[in-house]
């Protein structure tokens, strides 16, 4: 019915030197979408995702976003051209305030007016960070350094944003409020590409998901069938 594809793998391996993490993969990604990638440990999560945001090449294959192969470019440009990753853990700058790492996840930008109101609605969708704004940021517990990376790169205003493990180390009820607010996110038009080792919350708001085994694609389907599959409820979640 006429659906936007924004992002799509072409066949896409990735090496490092001679170990294969990511094989043959193909994805399609459409606007507007919160498209989950699960798979255990190991899997090449987060090397794809690394890929889609130009910090490491492909050995072969594309990575084409909104129509244009973007493989090859640097990480900064990719940045402007509407791709923005919260990558994993407290990958922050942890010596920085919480402001400080705000303004940097808006480095690649000139719109001032735009800039502050990206900034205000942050702050609204984690209001967290604004009681925290001039708290350096390794202070902070391990899910407001999530929170904070989530919303940095947010601040890039990008069309789609990669997710990596958001919700890692997080206790359970703010587990509950970044998976909310990734839902409040893909409300404002933002696609989502989401890698969770969390694959029940991440395939109860998703709407579609790819399930990568030791760097293949193992299945994928809409989010609410893989919850109703026995081997990926069995793989995957624990068998719920
Ligand atoms: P996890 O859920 O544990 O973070 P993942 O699915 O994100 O896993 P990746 O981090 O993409 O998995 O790793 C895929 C494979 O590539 C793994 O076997 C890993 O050991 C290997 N790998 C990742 N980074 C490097 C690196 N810098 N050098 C060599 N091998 C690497």
């Amino acid at each position: 019915q006429g659906k936007e594809v924004i992002l799509q793998l072409d066949n896409l391996s990735v090496s490092y030197g001679n170990i294969a993490a990511v094989q043959n993969l193909s994805m399609t990604v459409y606007a507007g979408e919160i498209v989950t990638l699960i798979g255990s440990n190991g899997a090449g999560k987060s090397t794809t995702l690394r890929t889609i945001s130009g910090l490491l090449r492909p050995k072969s294959g594309d990575v084409v976003y909104e129509g244009k192969k973007i493989n090859g470019i640097p990480g900064h440009d990719v940045v402007k051209l509407g791709i923005s990753q919260s990558p994993e853990g407290r990958k922050i700058f942890q010596r920085m305030t919480v402001s400080e790492n705000l303004d940097l996840g808006a480095f690649t930008r000139k719109d001032t007016a735009k800039i502050a109101e990206d900034r205000e609605n942050v702050l609204e969708l984690f209001p967290r960070l604004r009681e925290r704004i001039s708290q350096k940021a390794g202070t902070m517990s391990g899910g407001e350094q999530q929170m904070l990376a989530v919303a940095r790169a947010l601040l890039g205003d990008p069309r789609l944003l990669l997710l990596d493990e958001p919700s890692m180390g997080l206790a359970p009820v703010l587990v509950d409020v970044i998976f909310e607010t990734i839902e409040k996110i893909r409300s404002q038009g933002v696609t989502v590409l989401l890698v969770e080792q969390n694959a029940l919350a991440a395939l109860e708001i998703a709407d579609y998901a790819y399930v990568l085994e030791s760097g293949r694609l193992n299945t994928e389907g809409e989010a609410s069938m893989l919850l109703d599959d026995p081997s990926v409820t069995a793989a995957y979640l624990g068998g719920h």
